[in-house]
């Protein structure tokens, strides 16, 4: 009842932002300038169903109101909230990323700034509700999810715009985090089409690291996962729109990296010659592998026991013991 209301308020409200933003002089001069400035073409402007909300405080709220919107759902909604006893526009001068859920139903919105300030977060997010639940929720796997399961491999950034810009340079099979790590329901919606991720971050520490967290987990669910780095201080949209697709593509063709080969290196650099942390990074390492379900993947866990305890320069057959300790 109050899901079916609140998909139907997110239809409305996509449809209108997208016509502010494609339609009228105000969505045209500051959102649609801002889109293309940044490249992204009509084709995907429409396909995503990007949006603008405008600067005045209920510009939304008022048209939704006509409509017999109830202010209850316009705040439950996230689309808009109470400021001393009146309803305002929560993401006034705002472009508009509607979130579609895998049937294609809008089920919330990013908002993105359109100059960066200290004052304004750079995104605002809807909030949790009961059709907004962030756990469960890819960005973009509506659109991807074909593509997905054609190529069997689904490609995982952070961002809105990693997600539009690599669509528009051809790339589909791709889905967003929104920039924290992977939960155990993404990974399974994941698996429902494709057993092979690869994670295309920027090389930040903290994109790596975000990503490392969902590793133990991808690996229970038996996902084989790869990873991308994109180079200095780019991310995906970035660097594609500074390279062109066909490179981006090259670049991702040949700079893919098995997950956990790349986590035993960068754990080796970081521990040096410290003997104690060496040791500290072998049992790491065995835990890790003692993720991978033996009884599904048995030979692919004996093949990684066999390539870290060589890179770890260890006796295989003592860490294959270490790595059935943990199971
Ligand atoms: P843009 O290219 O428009 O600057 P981005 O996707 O590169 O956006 P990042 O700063 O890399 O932005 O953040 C990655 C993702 O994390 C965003 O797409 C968004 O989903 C989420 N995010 C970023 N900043 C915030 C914020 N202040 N609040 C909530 N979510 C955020
Ligand atoms: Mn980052
Ligand atoms: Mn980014
Ligand atoms: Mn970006």
């Amino acid at each position: 009842q109050l899901a079916d209301s609140l998909y139907i308020v997110n239809g409305f409200a996509q449809q209108y932002f997208s016509k502010v933003l494609l339609e009228e002089e105000e969505g045209q001069d500051i959102g649609l300038s801002y889109l293309k400035e940044r490249g992204f073409t009509d084709t995907v402007i429409r396909k995503f169903q990007l949006g603008f909300c405008k600067e005045a405080r209920n510009a939304f709220v008022t048209e939704a109101i006509a409509k017999q919107y109830n202010s209850e759902l316009l705040v439950k909604s996230g689309l808009a909230a109470m400021r001393n006893d009146e309803l305002v526009d929560n993401y006034r001068g705002r472009i508009i990323f509607p979130v579609h859920n895998t049937t294609g139903k809008v089920i919330g919105f990013g908002a993105r700034i359109i100059k960066k300030n200290d004052r304004a977060p750079k995104y605002i997010n809807t909030p949790e509700n009961e059709i907004y639940i962030k756990s469960r929720i890819l960005y973009g796997m509506y659109f991807a999810r074909q593509v997905i399961d054609k190529f069997d491999e689904c490609l995982l950034v952070e961002g809105y715009t990693d997600v539009i810009s690599l669509h528009q340079a051809g790339i589909e099979n791709v889905v967003a985090s929104g920039g924290t790590s992977l939960t155990t329901e993404q990974i399974r919606l994941v698996r429902k089409y494709t057993q092979n991720l690869t994670i295309v971050y920027d090389g930040d520490a903290a994109g790596v690291k975000a990503a490392l967290r969902g590793l133990d987990m991808a690996l229970e669910e038996g996902l084989n996962v790869k990873l991308v780095l994109i180079p200095d201080k780019e991310d995906p949209d970035s660097y594609v729109n500074k390279v062109g697709p066909d490179a981006f593509r090259e670049f991702v063709a040949s700079n893919k990296k098995d997950f956990i080969i790349f986590q035993v290196e960068v754990a080796l650099k970081d521990a040096g010659n410290d003997s104690q942390k060496k040791a500290a990074v072998v049992n790491q390492i065995a835990e890790t592998l003692s993720r991978i379900n033996k009884a599904e993947d048995f030979t692919k866990q004996q093949d990684y026991i066999r390539q870290c305890a060589q890179l770890l320069k260890i006796e295989e057959s003592g860490f294959n013991n270490l790595v059935n300790k943990f199971i």
